[in-house]
């Protein structure tokens, strides 16, 4: 059986980091496997409901707070941040956001979704971290997770100086805002843990107070029930009736609470062609998507993120821009695209349709 190498840790975390950066990251920790206060948080906000129907969160329990439970012999947590701004994004990026939810009829997909399926990125370059971290030291036991429910990847990073916890939830850098992935490797490594960095949220406030559907209760308190990236990508039954009118034109996601975050004044662009945004996600119409039948989605959605949502979901979303659409202005075109659909439709569908349809009298 091959031996491990003898390592200097501290050495072995700046090689790392080189590594790290040659395949694309922008930074990386090192977190310690003991998260126990974590936990008591995670069992108060399953204990309120907030997670909604992602039971998948409450099935891991308290798991996911304990690493060294998840991956047996795990001794440390790499963790990785990659920013995901599309290479060709302008400076007033934000305002042109802004710009495009206040156009009704276009479509607006979260930023980190328009280009390749981050899962799939992230997932192969940590792994090749992994590989090389091996090279290094010898034999290795090594898992990587990204964006993993079972993984609680923002105490991971907050603890380990990937960035502080906003009100929003996310991770925050000082130097590159919050529009960045987050990755980890678990290893059967002892590294030396990163030391966390100081927040700076003081006491700012703009992303509770611009959260179209007051899904910040709390400051760090996120219902997901509420939340619009939940609503759209994670929730799988109709949307409830309150919230639509407040969807707006998001399909996919929502990026309002980083968009006003003074912070991401600072995000930084990927240096990876992999999350450049793909036509026509970034400047589509509602009509233009909502004409795609499920084999054009299948296709036009071929290794994206938005793929995973499937085409049932993508148009109940797609039905409720619409309808919103629909109430800020009469257009012959939507409503006859929308009743044009309604004979193929099945339950789920047709009911937000006549929603939708019902808007215009609203
Ligand atoms: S993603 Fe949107 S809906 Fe969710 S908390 Fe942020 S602003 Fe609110
Ligand atoms: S908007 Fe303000 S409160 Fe919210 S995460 Fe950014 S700095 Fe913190």
């Amino acid at each position: 059986m091959r031996e491990r190498h003898h390592f200097d840790g501290q050495l072995l975390v700046t090689q790392l980091r080189e590594w790290a950066h040659g395949l694309g990251f922008s930074q990386i920790g090192v977190a310690g496997v003991d998260l126990g206060v974590a936990e008591t948080g995670l069992r108060d906000w399953l204990a309120e409901g907030f997670h909604g129907s992602m039971h998948y969160m409450q099935r891991h329990g308290a798991k996911r707070a304990r690493p060294a439970e998840l991956v047996p012999g795990t001794l440390s947590v790499i963790t990785a941040r990659m920013d995901y701004l599309p290479r060709a994004t302008d400076p007033g990026w934000q305002a042109a956001e802004w710009q495009r939810l206040r156009s009704p009829q276009l479509a607006t997909v979260s930023m980190y979704a328009r280009g390749r399926d981050y899962h799939k990125v992230l997932r192969n370059r940590l792994q090749a971290l992994a590989d090389r971290l091996a090279q290094e030291v010898g034999p290795l036991g090594a898992r990587v997770f990204t964006d993993s429910a079972p993984v609680l990847e923002v105490e991971l990073a907050a603890r380990s100086g990937i960035g502080w916890r906003g009100k929003h939830t996310l991770a925050l850098q000082r130097d590159a805002g919050s529009m960045f992935f987050l990755g980890e490797i678990f290893v059967d490594l002892d590294l030396p843990a990163t030391p966390p960095v100081s927040e700076h949220c003081g006491s700012c406030s703009a992303c509770i107070d611009i959260c179209p559907t007051r899904a910040i209760v709390a400051p760090y308190k996120l219902d997901a029930r509420r939340c619009i990236s939940y609503l759209t990508i994670e929730h799988d039954g109709p949307i409830p009736e309150a919230l639509r009118p407040l969807l707006g034109n998001r399909i996919y996601g929502c990026d309002d609470c980083q968009l006003v975050c003074p912070w991401n004044k600072y995000a930084k662009v990927s240096t990876l062609p992999d999350f450049d945004a793909r036509a026509p996600l970034d400047s589509a119409t509602l009509l233009q998507l909502w004409a795609w039948d499920e084999a054009e989605f299948l296709r036009r959605a071929e290794g994206s993120a938005i793929r995973r949502i499937g085409h049932a979901r993508w148009q109940r979303n797609l039905a409720v821009a619409l309808g919103n659409a629909l109430r800020a202005a009469p257009d012959a075109a939507i409503e006859q695209a929308l009743r044009a659909r309604l004979a193929d439709a099945g339950e789920l569908l047709a009911e937000h349709i006549h929603w939708a349809l019902d808007q215009i009298n609203t």
